[in-house]
C-alpha cells in the first residue's frame, strides 16, 4: 500500500535531520528522491555516503532562480514529478519584544515564501504525471505543533508555521479537482539540528548546550514521555506521499507524542 515505485519525488532541506530520514524512507519505499539542500557540502555527504542512490541538487528555497533551475533539471530527467515535501526550514527562539523584524522576516523567507515557490513550481510537473495516468499526486508541507500551539518565544516562528497551514489548506482547496493534493504534518519536538545555524544555547556558565541537553526541558511536556525523533516523522509523510491517502488532503497531521492533546 506504501509502495512509491515509479514515483519521482524532491525534498527539500534534505541534508538533515527529518529531511533526510524522509529521503530515507521515501527511497526505502521504492521512490527515486531528488534530495535538496542549499547547505552542499552537507548534501554532498549525504548523497555519496547514507543515500547513494539519491539525486542531489544545490537549492536554497528563497531563490526562485534555484527552484527554476531544479525543477528544469527535474523536467529534463524525468518529465514530471510526484511527491513533493517542502521540508526546509529555520527557527529561532527569542522574547517578541526583542525580536526584530529581520529575524522575522528571514524566518518568512525560508519557511513560507520557500513552500509557495516550491508548490508553485511543482504543479506543471505534476499536472504532467497525472497526465501520463499516475494514481495521484502529493505535496507535503512540514508545518509545526505552533502553527496551533502558542510556546514561548516563538512568535515570529509561530506566523510563519501558521501560514504554511493557511497556505496548505488554501491550495488544498483549489486543486482538489486536478488530483494533486496537500497536506501538512506537524510535528512536536524532534531531535535534529533545528535552531543550531543560530547562537548556541548556553548554561550558566556560558558552556554550549548538547542537543540532548537543549531538548531535555521539552520530555516533561510529552505525555509519551521522550523527544520525538526524525523517523518518528518520516512515515506519516511517506503515508501522505503515497496513493494509501488518495482520499486526504488540506489535512493537518500532528506528531508530538501527545504534547497538544490536553
Ligand atoms: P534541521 O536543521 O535538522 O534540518 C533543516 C534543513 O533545512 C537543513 O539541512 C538546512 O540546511 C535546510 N535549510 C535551511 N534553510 C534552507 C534554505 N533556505 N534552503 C534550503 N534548505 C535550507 O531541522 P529539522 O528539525 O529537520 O527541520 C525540518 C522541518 O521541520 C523544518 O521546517 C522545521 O521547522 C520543522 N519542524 C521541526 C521541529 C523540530 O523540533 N525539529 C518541530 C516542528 C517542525
Amino acid at each position: 500500500m506504501f509502495d512509491l515505485s515509479g514515483k519521482v519525488a524532491l525534498v527539500t532541506g534534505a541534508a538533515s535531520g527529518i529531511g533526510l530520514e524522509t529521503s530515507r524512507t521515501l527511497t526505502g519505499l521504492g521512490a527515486t528522491v531528488i534530495i535538496t539542500d542549499r547547505n552542499v557540502e552537507a548534501l554532498v555527504e549525504v548523497s555519496e555516503n547514507l543515500l547513494p542512490g539519491a539525486i542531489a541538487l544545490a537549492l536554497d528555497v528563497t531563490a526562485q532562480g534555484d527552484w527554476d533551475r531544479v525543477y528544469q533539471s527535474v523536467a529534463d530527467k524525468f518529465g514530471c514529478l510526484d511527491i513533493l515535501v517542502n521540508n526546509a526550514g529555520i527557527m529561532k527562539a527569542e522574547p517578541f519584544e526583542k525580536c526584530d523584524i529581520d529575524t522575522f522576516r528571514l524566518q518568512q523567507r525560508i519557511n513560507v515564501e520557500g513552500v509557495y515557490m516550491g508548490m508553485q513550481g511543482a504543479i506543471p510537473l505534476m499536472r504532467k504525471a497525472l497526465a501520463e495516468g499516475k494514481g495521484s499526486a502529493s505535496i507535503v508541507n512540514i508545518s509545526s505543533i505552533y502553527a496551533t500551539n502558542a510556546g514561548a518565544e516563538f512568535a515570529a516562528y509561530t506566523a510563519t508555521k501558521a501560514a504554511v497551514l493557511g497556505l496548505s489548506k488554501a491550495v488544498a482547496f483549489e486543486l482538489a479537482g486536478t488530483g494533486i493534493r496537500v497536506n501538512c504534518v506537524l510535528p512536536g519536538p524532534i531531535a535534529t539540528n533545528l535552531s543550531a545555524d543560530w547562537e548556541p544555547l548556553r548554561d550558566s556558565e556560558g558552556n554550549v548546550l548538547s542537543l540532548e541537553e537543549q531538548l531535555a526541558p521539552w520530555v516533561d511536556k510529552i505525555p509519551m514521555g521522550r523527544i520525538g525523533m526524525a523517523d518518528d516523522v518520516a512515515p506519516v509523510i511517506a503515508f501522505l506521499a503515497s496513493d494509501a491517502a488518495k482520499f486526504v488532503t488540506g489535512s493537518e497531521y500532528v506528531v508530538d507524542g501527545g504534547y497538544t492533546a490536553p
